[in-house]
């Protein structure tokens, strides 16, 4: 399945392994170099999934996970914590304000595609595109 995923992400290196390890996927991707521009992009491009990163400048991945789940036509959309934050309690605090997944940082490149795969399968299209 080909997907559109949206990779925010302020650490250019990281941005730029996942977005390649995706396209050599076959999906498309759209980058954001911190939260406002993901979540400016999210509504404006209606992504399959949503990667993100925690620790950002501007506005930072639970702004961003807060601010998607309250706009109803978003409450469903795939969201995964990508992020060096790893410490107990993280992962409870990330799934707590909206995401589906917490994968910490370094990515494991020979899977990490899989992993994020698995969850476009719960893939729902928005009201209207069906
Ligand atoms: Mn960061």
């Amino acid at each position: 399945m080909n997907a559109t995923i949206l990779v925010i992400e302020d650490d250019e290196a990281s941005r730029q392994l996942v977005s390649y390890l995706l396209e050599a996927a076959g999906h498309r991707v759209l980058a954001a170099e911190n939260g406002a521009l993901g979540l400016g992009l999210a509504l404006a491009e209606s992504p399959d999934l949503i990667l993100c990163d925690l620790q950002m400048p501007v506005m930072n991945g639970y702004e961003v996970a807060q601010a998607l789940r309250s706009h109803h036509a978003w409450r469903a959309v795939p969201l995964v914590a990508v992020t060096a934050f790893s410490m107990p309690g993280d992962r409870e605090r990330a799934l707590e304000v909206g995401f589906d997944e917490h994968l910490s940082k370094p990515i494991t490149p020979e899977t990490f595609v899989r992993q994020i795969e698995a969850f476009l399968g719960s893939f729902r299209a928005p009201p209207g595109a069906e």
